[in-house]
């Protein structure tokens, strides 16, 4: 039975293992004994957010990504952050995540797809030395050149560390709760930061919506939004990863966006990317009508016959309504880069044209809802979880 398997990654499943574990004994048996302070639990909740933020921020939009640009102090603070979470330095996660989204659900290729099951993509992957998690750095020189990645790229251990032991004793000492400080701001914080943060290649490809495509396993999910600082719009992220915003409704529970755009008020962060709405809602649209497609087929034969032709009919028709208003946008896109390159353009005629954009960007929204609205009057399920 016993298919040779990988050789065990011992480091990583040493510290996977332990601190779980050493977490469930020593701090219900130190509570026990002793009370912690109210401090400790308040900078442990502290402590887990910036690490966090340091993954999804840095690690993340920023390294993966180049999402943005950041200051070269944001950039230590990420780093020093994102190191504290003992998730492997920069460049190796960076890289490593850039092919899990070239190749996403690839089980040979993607280093931690969710084809592979819930306990790989969640932690398994870096338990043995898979060949799918074989560091191939050619899809990162940039970060080959960046000074801060390569800095705790060169002293990652020594790094760890610092941030694992000597802060949290530090914090401890300052705090008059030395135990608090170690078991909880330390011990607690990793584990907790460890296994919200894997929900993002576990979960977030397994349980929620697909609003945005259903060509990859990647989910929306408000649950695992809250527990990976805004990570949890997975669906959105795997179409349009370069987008800042993972959460990109304003009403979306994105720490990390709200995080880059203040930065990027005081000057700290730059270069934000952001996909066009017409864009996004094109994606949309499509995915409606797609599934719409497929629930009438799927129960054209559960239904009268009269209903299923007039909601073809209808449907027929939105689609319809959807290609003219893509062909008309087309073409004002062409008018106004025609514009542009002559630089005849006056304020006035920008004003225009970005009025018309925003016209056809507002219809798209409308047919949106009447799509929404039509799926529901035919009682099917405007998107599948499963
Ligand atoms: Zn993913
Ligand atoms: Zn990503």
């Amino acid at each position: 039975m016993s298919q040779s398997k990988p050789p065990i990654n011992w480091l990583p499943a040493i510290v996977l293992t332990a601190t779980p574990i050493a977490a469930l004994i020593l701090i219900p048996w130190y509570a026990m004994q002793h009370d912690f302070s109210t401090a400790a639990w308040v900078l442990m909740v502290v402590f887990l957010y910036m690490n966090g933020l340091g993954i999804t921020a840095g690690y993340h939009r920023l390294w993966a990504h180049k999402a943005y640009e950041a200051h070269w102090s944001v950039q230590i603070i990420l780093m020093l952050w994102g190191t504290a979470a003992i998730q492997n330095s920069i460049l190796n996660w960076a890289s490593g995540h850039r092919t899990h989204h070239r190749f996403v659900d690839d089980v040979d290729k993607d280093p931690y797809s969710a084809k592979r099951g819930f306990w790989f993509s969640h932690i398994g992957w870096m338990l043995r030395d898979y060949p799918s998690g074989t560091p191939d750095y050619s899809n990162a020189p940039d970060l080959l050149k960046n000074k801060v990645v390569m800095f705790q790229h060169k002293h990652y251990l020594a790094l760890v560390l610092l941030m694992n032991f000597a802060v949290p004793m530090l914090i401890g000492y300052l705090i008059n709760d030395f135990w608090g400080g170690v078991l909880l701001v330390g011990l607690l914080r990793l584990v907790l930061s460890h296994h919200f943060t894997f929900f993002i290649n576990s979960l977030a490809h397994m349980w929620g919506k697909q609003p945005y495509t259903d060509e990859n396993t990647a989910r929306d999910n408000f649950w695992i939004a809250l527990l990976t600082y805004g990570e949890g719009y997975h669906n959105f992220h795997h179409i349009f990863q370069y987008d800042y915003r993972n959460g990109v409704k304003w009403w979306q529970f994105d720490p990390t966006k709200w995080l880059i755009l203040a930065l990027s008020w005081v000057g700290l962060a730059s270069n934000l990317k952001r996909i066009p709405n017409f864009t996004i809602r094109k994606a949309e649209l499509l995915m409606q009508f797609k599934r719409a497609q497929q629930q009438l087929e799927q129960k054209s034969s559960k239904l009268p016959h009269v209903d299923i032709e007039a909601l073809k009919q209808r449907i027929a028709l939105e689609y319809d309504a959807f290609v003219a208003t893509m062909n008309e946008w087309g073409k004002l896109k062409e008018e106004w880069y025609a514009e542009k390159k002559q630089a005849v353009m006056q304020k006035w005629e920008d004003a225009s044209f970005k009025t018309r954009f925003n016209e056809m960007e507002y219809r798209l929204k409308m047919q949106n809802k009447r799509m929404q609205l039509l799926m529901q009057q035919m009682m099917l399920p405007q998107v599948t979880t499963s």
